[in-house]
């Protein structure tokens, strides 16, 4: 099994164990030390889009409950609807309530790639609470 390490300054994925970034020569150890997940969540707003897309990817992957506030935004109110979709991919990884109704007003009112996403992430969930009684959540596609 390999890890990657994730360079927080770019977003280059490294070998584990690398001492610099093999992009931008930053001090991998040196980044250790700091809050990860802040400044994944601060990269959401970088104005190049590859940027939010590839953080959100990594929040998802880290499952850092602190990543569904700024999912939540960026899947409903992103400009790019790619990273609209990335967040909604990260909000697939937490089972709650709160995430669940995220998911739906997404499916809604969000982009196209973002609806995608979140009736993929809802039929996906082991067990949906539906306040109002329904049934499962591939109901809501039809
Ligand atoms: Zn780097």
């Amino acid at each position: 099994m390999s890890l990657t390490l994730f360079c927080a300054d770019c977003w280059a994925d490294n070998p584990a164990g690398a001492e610099r970034c093999r992009r931008c020569g930053a001090v991998l150890a040196l980044q250790r030390a700091a809050d990860y997940v802040e400044k994944l969540i601060r990269a959401l707003d970088h104005p190049e889009s590859a940027t939010p897309v590839r953080s959100t990817t990594i929040l998802g992957k880290i499952g850092d409950p602190r990543a569904i506030g700024p999912s939540s935004r960026l899947a409903l109110d992103a400009p790019d609807p790619y990273i609209a979709e990335a967040a909604v991919l990260v909000l697939g990884n937490f089972e709650s309530e709160r995430v669940t109704v995220l998911l739906r007003m997404v499916q809604r009112r969000g982009a196209a790639p973002a609806r995608r996403a979140a009736g993929a992430a809802l039929r996906a969930r082991t067990h949906v609470h539906t306040p109002n009684g329904q049934g499962a959540s591939d109901d809501l596609d039809r």
